[in-house]
């Protein structure tokens, strides 16, 4: 593909716009549109034909090759790959690379030496990489040392949930005391932004560190209460040490 060489920066100029450039046989209504003092394009004259190109026969002109004809006209350079070298030495060079093989002594040798190098995997689900204490994974609703339930069912979460996958019913208690009777999640809805557990005043729903949870139905990803109360329970150490890691950034 040829370019023009004095502004190779605005090569931002369309083919259609490079064609007609070609066609009019000046730049000026072509690739200078976005120069504010740019001349007039003059009026089409068909010139002299084309000169040899240095790069191409006649014949097999590539569709970008450029034929200068008018005082606006503007150089082009080839930015394709260059054609190999016939240079006697790039020659005997080319040669002997493909009669020894050398580029395939290379490849094993490059292959021979990872042998001797730990590798990048690890034998999942055996070993895991380490997660971030940010990590956002499954959901879990987190208790008190005591046992209490944490959730105030103020429903900040539910309000501030983008794909509205949380639902919560509330009910007062005996001893004036607000809580959940219902918490849902559809974790097929969840985009795992951690707004929930950004918006809970008393960290009781978390997003904790278990990624592990795929299911083989729909039905299964319905999480209600009692489902995220033993996630809590399954997790409440790695969750305690997450969000204790966070503290300082919340
Ligand atoms: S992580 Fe985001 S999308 Fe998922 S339940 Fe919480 S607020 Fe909703």
């Amino acid at each position: 593909m040829f370019l023009r060489s004095t502004n190779i920066e605005r090569l931002t100029c369309s083919r259609s716009k490079i064609i007609t450039c070609l066609v009019r046989g000046s730049k000026g209504d072509c690739c200078d549109p976005y120069v504010a003092d740019s001349p007039p394009c003059p009026p089409y004259s068909p010139g002299p034909p084309c000169p040899p190109s240095p790069l191409w026969p006649s014949s097999q002109y590539p569709p970008f090759y450029y034929c200068p004809r008018t005082k606006y006209d503007v150089k082009f350079v080839y930015v394709n790959d260059k054609p190999p070298s016939t240079r006697f030495k790039d020659f005997i060079d080319r040669a002997s690379q493909i009669f020894f093989w050398t580029e395939i002594i290379r490849g094993f040798a490059v292959t021979l030496a990872h042998v001797f190098k730990e590798p990048a995997t690890i034998n999942y689900p055996f070993e895991k990489g380490p997660l971030s204490p940010r990590f956002k994974g499954e959901h879990a609703l987190r208790r008190y040392p005591s046992g209490e339930e944490r959730c105030i069912a103020c429903k900040l979460c539910e309000a501030i949930c983008p794909s509205q996958a949380i639902t919560i019913d509330a009910e007062e208690r005996a001893d004036g005391s607000r809580r959940a009777t219902r918490y849902d999640i559809d974790m097929t809805k969840c985009i795992f932004c951690g707004f929930c557990q950004e918006a809970c005043p008393v960290d009781a729903i978390v997003e904790g560190p278990n990624f592990e949870y795929s299911t083989e139905t729909h039905e299964e990803l319905l999480y209600n209460k009692e489902k995220l109360l033993s996630n809590g329970d399954r997790w409440e150490p790695e969750i305690a040490s997450n969000i204790r890691d966070n503290h300082l950034y919340r």
